[in-house]
Formats: structure tokens, C-alpha cells, sequence
């Protein structure tokens, strides 16, 4: 597909597109920025336009059987790794074995590692070698959310390419395009998404139904005081779908606390519910606040039993019961 498919990239697209325009890709990238704002999306793109048959300046056709093995990533030159938790040593063990042994006749070979802030010191030694003597024809392109956790090694044999947010328009757009929400959740999808198309799209897969639904129960156990412990597991993706809709909950409690209206309310069709757990607490800015550090915490791969133990003891704090003050007047 053509360069023009990613949007909200522009800076990325004019960096990249430039540079295998002219022949000139660097040997390493480092793709930065949110969680599902387009980096793999990129690494398949700039892949068809540059083994695309009948490619043009714009990028890949897109339609040729090279693009499509790319975009289903079966394509023999680009080998993705990661993406789950913690990039272990022996994914990247074999990923090297690869670089070291794939036929050069390939004619470029792209090799991603999703998550290379989250890499096991072992894994990131590992790689390391590799950077620092690629072989020719390879481009390696690395990803990461939180650039700080990425060694410094690593960073600087890359060239950094930064993603942004997308604003809520463009979010919106593709939320309708792909069908990832039914018309009355298509609001409260975008706001959880938060600028991230594939955070709406993972919010479609794990059924919003489900999330608006978990996380309305973990509200409700709180001020019933009745949750005294968190759940014992939960998959990383699933609970930052999870920790974006408390947020967007707790926005719509501290509106209606703030104006006692239903307007700029993202939940509408749940006015009731907003309205009850209003009165139940004292203080959702500070919730909020926990919420925040509770992602920061996720993007930082600390480990998931721990943040959710301390968002319960945190979030249990922060709840007013029945002693709230009213559910009218300023904050
Ligand atoms: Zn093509």
C-alpha cells in the first residue's frame, strides 16, 4: 500500500519515503512514539516499497503478490519478533541466525523487533552485535513506546523516527471506515483510544461490551466495598483497554460532579450510572491521577500483579462511600 495509507504519520512518511527514495535507508531505525499509532504499519509499508514489482514513488501497489505476502507479513524478507511482553534472548538468538543466513539474493531484507524497550539485557547484548556490523541489504527497524527504556547502546546505532497521536477526527474517520464500533459506543471508542487507531481496533477485538462491562463492575465493587482483592491475572493489552475506560469513566464522573449535565458526558448512554458513582467519589481528579501512573507503570512493564493490587489499594482510598459529599457542586 502507498505511503499515503498511514495516517497522521507525515513527518515518518516524509523521512522514510525520502531516504528509500533516494536509495539511502539507514541500516537501523528506531520507530517511537504511542502504542498503535502505525510503527508496524510503517515496517510493512516501507517493506512493499521497496520490493514491490510495480512500485512507484508512492510506495507498494499493494496488490501484487509480493505486497500481499507483505502485508499478511508472510513475506520470506521481513521477519517480525516481540510484541508480547519482554523481547526474550531467544527470539532474538534466532532472529541473528537468520540475519546471518538468509539469502542475500532476497534483495533487502527488513528484520523488526516490536518492543525494544521492553528487551531482557541478554537480548538487547545480543542484538547489539548485529547493529554494530550489519550485513548489507538488511535494515533493522526497532519499536518502542517508552524511548527512555531503550539502552543507550542500542539508540544510538539507530536513527530515530517519531509517531504521534492522531488526532480524535482522524481516529474517528477510521473507526467508521473499519466498522471497529457499533453507533453508540463509536464515542466512547474513540475517547479510549486516545489518538491510537489500533487501541479502537484492540477495544473492537476484545468486545467494548466486555470492557464497558468489567470495568463498571470494578467501580461498583469499590464503593460497595466489596473488592477487597484485584483479580489475580489479566493479559497486558486487555488491561490497558481496561485502565483507559476507568479513565474515561472516571472524566465522565468528574464532569457531572462539576456541572451535574449529561453534556460533554462520553458514557451517554449511561447517564445513570455516572450519576450514582458521582456521589460515591470524593475525588476523581486524584483517581485519575492514579489511573495515569497506573498506565505509566504498564508502559514501563512493571509487573501486571502488582499494579493492580496497587490500584486497588489506591483506588479503594480515593473512594468516598456513603460519607461522599453530593454529587452536585465544584470539585
Ligand atoms: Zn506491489
Amino acid at each position: 500500500m502507498p505511503w499515503t495509507e498511514l495516517i497522521g504519520q507525515t513527518g515518518a512518511v516524509e523521512q522514510l519515503q525520502a531516504a528509500l527514495n533516494r536509495n539511502r535507508l539507514h541500516h537501523a531505525y528506531l520507530f517511537h512514539g504511542p502504542t498503535g499509532v502505525g510503527k508496524r504499519t510503517a515496517a510493512r509499508i516501507l517493506t512493499q516499497a521497496w520490493h514491490c514489482r510495480v512500485k512507484s514513488a508512492e510506495g507498494g501497489c499493494g496488490q501484487c503478490r509480493t505486497c500481499r505476502l507483505i502485508g499478511e507479513e508472510l513475506f520470506p524478507g521481513l521477519t517480525m519478533i516481540g510484541g508480547g511482553g519482554s523481547v526474550r534472548l531467544e527470539e532474538v538468538r534466532e532472529m541473528v541466525a537468520r540475519v546471518l543466513t538468509a539469502p542475500l539474493e532476497l534483495g533487502g531484507r527488513v528484520f523488526v523487533v516490536r518492543g525494544a524497550d521492553r528487551m531482557t539485557a541478554e537480548a538487547a547484548n545480543r542484538l547489539l552485535k548485529v547493529l554494530e556490523e550489519p550485513p548489507p541489504e538488511t535494515v533493522f527497524i526497532l519499536t518502542a513506546t517508552a524511548l527512555e527504556d531503550v539502552l543507550p547502546t542500542i539508540r544510538s546505532r539507530c536513527l530515530q523516527v517519531a509517531f504521534a497521536r492522531l488526532t480524535d477526527r482522524q481516529v474517528d474517520a477510521l473507526v467508521g471506515e473499519h466498522g471497529w464500533a457499533v453507533s453508540e459506543e463509536r464515542a466512547v471508542t474513540v475517547a479510549l483510544a486516545g489518538g491510537s487507531p489500533g487501541m479502537a481496533a484492540a477495544a473492537a477485538d476484545n468486545g467494548m461490551q466486555q470492557i464497558r462491562a468489567d470495568v463498571g463492575a470494578w467501580l461498583k465493587a469499590w464503593v460497595g466495598r466489596e473488592a477487597e482483592s484485584p483479580p489475580l491475572e489479566m493479559e497486558r493489552d486487555a488491561l490497558e483497554l481496561r485502565l483507559r475506560m476507568l479513565a474515561a469513566y472516571m472524566r465522565d464522573i468528574m464532569v457531572w460532579k462539576k456541572t451535574g449535565q449529561s453534556e460533554g458526558i462520553i458514557n451517554q448512554d449511561q447517564i445513570p450510572f455516572i450519576r450514582e458513582q458521582a456521589a460515591a467519589w470524593a475525588d476523581p481528579v486524584a483517581c485519575l491521577m492514579t489511573i495515569e501512573r497506573a498506565n505509566r507503570w504498564l508502559a514501563h512493564n512493571v509487573h501486571i500483579g502488582l499494579l493492580l493490587e496497587v490500584l486497588w489499594i489506591e483506588m479503594s482510598e480515593h473512594r468516598g462511600g456513603k460519607y461522599a459529599d453530593s454529587s452536585r457542586g465544584p470539585l
